[in-house]
């Protein structure tokens, strides 16, 4: 493996060397020697460890053509998947996921948990595109899959068995959607006695909606310290927070503390779902993300959807995500935007428990360099990617530039 060396970047506020021999980052300091390197030159642009998604939908990606979308008093987008994905094979599955991957390296990433629908529709289809795809690109992304039950689990009687069938072939990480049930707690109690007997992780899609009846965020944390698996425990959404009295919502968000949970926003998805059917405001559905942080909770926010009835526009950069969540979460100001990267990179990378992560020596090189020298404006400009480097490796450059015509450049 070859040895690289990035010349003057910004690393945590400095301007710095970073030497990566073996796939790791080797030293970071000021004017080290260059011989033996590959030197790429780096000067004042933001050097930030790589970025990490913790909670997307490959197997449903692109598919916003095949359906008329979300309109008033229409089908939901659920319901929308669920008939497409009948007809979801393997090599379609695998095409579109591959595509989703690609982009998301391009622009960053380098560790992905994805989400993979298993129920009676799809059956065990995406798993096998997603197993393979997980192979095909181990060189350029660490790709973790979750055996996850979009459409419940007590609607028929083969989707538990077949969650069972994907976490006994491989898959490391097990995801519920207790609102898809009607006994959502029967529902949770299934995920939790199911990732003891496997001795996995779990991931819910859970508080998605606005009725404060519905909340379950509160039992999934009761759960998580009875069964002794906190830190082991993700929920993405919680957009129901959001609706809560503020004494009720601290007091779920400090039992989330307590059972260290992690939390995943998913911004983009929210602002496009939420909202519809309510004819006096348009709730936005955001979790309250500098909320948890201020508590302790280790919250990041995701990609989610990518180009379909969930989220037409969706796009698996996660720069992108963090300027949709500065907009849409209140969360602009200086101290504010400087700690946004987190949310893309270390918080998820602890979500995921991912070893040897982050910009120090000895920790794998899995970086990627912006064309900003500081988050502010990295992510107000959506800075390019000037190189995403994976395992020491550069995986994806951007050789795009656009400048002034002639004469106007002063
Ligand atoms: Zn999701």
């Amino acid at each position: 493996m070859g040895s690289l060396l990035l010349r003057g970047g910004r690393i945590d506020g400095a301007r710095l060397d970073l030497a990566m021999r073996d796939g790791r980052i080797e030293r970071i300091g000021g004017n080290l020697p260059a011989a033996g390197y590959e030197v790429l030159d780096v000067p004042d642009r933001l050097v930030l460890p790589g970025f990490v998604e913790t909670h997307i939908h490959p197997d449903k990606a692109f598919i916003a053509d095949r359906t008329e979308g979300l309109r008033a008093g229409g089908p939901t987008a659920q319901t929308l998947v669920a008939e497409l994905k009948k007809a979801f094979t393997v090599e379609d599955v695998y095409r579109r996921a591959r595509r989703v991957i690609e982009l998301a390296v391009r622009h960053g990433c380098t560790a992905m948990r994805a989400h993979v629908e298993i129920d009676a529709l799809v059956e065990l289809r995406a798993v096998e595109a997603l197993r393979r795809l997980q192979a095909d690109v181990a060189g350029i992304l660490d790709l973790r899959l979750i055996a996850f039950a979009q459409e419940g689990i007590f609607h028929d009687a083969v989707t538990r068995d077949l969650l069972r069938e994907a976490l006994k072939a491989g898959l490391a990480t097990l995801g519920g959607c207790p609102y898809m049930d009607a006994d959502q707690r029967a529902h949770i109690d299934w995920f939790f006695d199911t990732a003891e007997a496997f001795g996995v992780p779990l991931d819910f899609h859970a508080d998605s909606a606005d009725d404060p009846a519905m909340l379950t965020s509160d039992y999934i944390a009761e759960q998580t310290v009875a069964r002794g698996m906190q830190g082991r425990v993700s929920v993405g959404h919680l957009c129901m927070l959001d609706v809560l009295e503020p004494a009720h919502r601290a007091r779920v968000v400090e039992r989330l503390r307590e059972a260290q949970i992690h939390v995943v926003s998913l911004p983009a998805t929210e602002l496009h779902v939420k909202g519809r059917a309510d004819a006096r405001r348009t709730w936005r559905g955001i979790t309250r993300i500098a909320e948890l942080r201020a508590a302790g909770v280790n919250v990041s926010i995701s990609t989610n959807n990518v180009v379909n009835p969930f989220t037409p526009y969706g796009h698996p950069d996660l720069l992108r995500q963090a300027l949709i969540t500065a907009m849409a979460a209140h969360l602009g100001n200086l101290d504010q935007l400087a700690w946004l990267p987190e949310l893309i990179t270390i918080n998820p990378a602890r979500a995921l428990g991912l070893a040897d992560y982050g910009l120090a020596e000895g920790r794998r090189a899995d970086l990627v360099v912006l064309d900003a020298p500081d988050a502010a404006q990295a992510i107000t400009e959506q800075a390019e990617k000037l190189y995403v480097i994976k395992g020491g490796r550069v995986v994806a450059r951007s050789t795009r530039r656009s400048e002034l015509a002639p004469g106007l450049a002063g």
